[in-house]
């Protein structure tokens, strides 16, 4: 018997005259994931994506789980095909959906017909379909208000479906509707969430990493790779700019405050990541910044760094607890990763007593003692990338 997989869009259906552009990306995003467990038939009717497997070799399993991180799902169900014929929906639903009939207490039954001809109309098929299972399953009682299965019969032109309530999807727009933005990339909780999050709302993300060899171990690279690839089969294909930053942060110890510091070497990675976004047609940056979580994120602070940017810079995660961002990263997959003992090059350097409050006017007059371009334009210069792709 035939089983696909149905995929339930979420606000997409609200976009009017572009709903269809949103529906072809998602179904392109849908392919490209679904490619390596096999061959699928992926298409679009009434708000409903369908995932069919073209053969006996698909891995409906995989598909399964990639299409769980699909961007512009809200729910998804594994559907089982059967003859359009009532009592056969009555025996495809006995037995694909029996584990979970058996485990309920009320249930209903829910049809539509696409295929009009079809000599029931929906309710009367509901209402067969309905007793049928109850005389199979009598333990279960019929709530057709607050039941606890619905079980979901359609009849389409072809052949009918049966499939149970779906599950929660990943929510969300296609990748690919909503521009591009640079996201810096650290080892930490934050950012990997941060990138998600904009990532979730259509937009493709690059990374932008910052390390600081020999202060930082070439695994402490690795493992923001890591982060990164943990990302791709939600985000799709990214490029991950890996910038190497001892030089700045060497010139930052020798000429300016200590108090400074980290503040001055924010600015530094907001400049770069502008250039580099700049370079590369992108729109935005995107940082995993949360107000008052550490001393460089101040909402001075934040003034400050963003001085130095000529492009939006989006803080997902701006108002957000660090418990609330640790749930979010557990969800995802990357919280594990995260805590892996590396350091990050903003731990290398860190001054004992950093400035809360930064003035403007004293960081300005901090890198006059630095040539702030050319150490720019030198790590631009050396940047590595890295493209990793689904
Ligand atoms: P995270 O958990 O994302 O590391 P954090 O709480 O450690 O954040 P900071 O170290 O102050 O906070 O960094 C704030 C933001 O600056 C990060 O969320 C990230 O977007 C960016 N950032 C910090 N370090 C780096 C780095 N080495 N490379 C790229 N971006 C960085
Ligand atoms: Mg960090």
């Amino acid at each position: 018997m035939r089983e696909m997989i149905l995929l339930k869009q979420g606000e997409m259906v609200l976009k009017g005259l572009n709903r269809r552009g949103f529906e072809e990306k998602m179904m392109g995003n849908a392919k490209r994931r679904l490619k390596k467990y096999g061959s699928f038939k992926v298409y679009t009717r009434q708000s409903t994506t369908y995932v069919e497997p073209q053969d006996e070799n698909c891995d409906l399993e995989g598909a399964w789980q990639a299409m769980e991180k699909l961007f512009g799902v809200v729910g998804l169900s594994r559907a089982r095909a059967c003859p359009k014929d009532k009592d056969a929906i009555v025996a495809c639903a006995r037995e694909y959906l029996g584990d979970k009939l058996r485990a309920a207490k009320s249930f209903k039954v829910e049809s539509k017909r696409a295929d009009k001809s079809f000599p029931m109309t929906s309710i009367q098929l509901s209402q067969y379909v309905g007793g049928e299972l109850h005389d199979a399953f009598p333990h279960l009682t019929v709530d057709v208000h607050r039941p606890e299965l619905t079980v979901h019969v359609e009849v389409r032109d072809y052949e009918a479906f049966v499939h149970a309530d779906p599950e929660e999807g990943a929510g969300g727009l296609p990748v690919g509707m909503g521009g591009r933005a640079l996201s810096l990339l650290s080892g930490g909780i934050d950012s990997p969430v941060a990138s998600w999050m904009i990532a979730k709302r259509g937009v493709i993300v690059d990374m932008i990493h910052f390390y600081s060899y020999p202060y930082t171990s070439p695994e402490a690279k690795e493992k923001v790779l890591d982060l990164a690839r943990l990302l791709v089969p939600y985000i799709g294909k990214t490029c991950v700019h890996v910038v190497p930053f001892t030089r700045i942060q060497e010139e930052l110890r020798r000429s300016c405050p200590e108090e400074l510091f980290t503040i001055l070497m924010r600015r530094f990675m907001m400049r770069i990541a502008c250039a580099v976004a700049e370079k590369n047609g992108i729109q935005a940056l995107v940082t995993g910044e949360s107000v008052g979580q550490v001393a460089s994120q101040t909402l001075e602070a934040m003034a400050c760094t963003n001085a130095v940017c000529t492009l939006p810079v989006l803080r997902p995660v701006v108002g957000m607890d660090k418990e609330e961002i640790v749930r979010i990263s557990r969800k995802i997959g990357t919280f594990e990763t995260s805590i892996l003992p590396y350091e990050d090059c903003c731990t290398v350097f860190t001054p004992k007593h950093p400035k809360t409050r930064p003035q403007l006017a004293d960081l300005e007059e901090a890198e006059q003692a630095l040539d702030v371009d050319g150490l720019v334009a030198e790590a631009v210069a050396g940047i590595e990338r890295v493209m990793l792709e689904l």
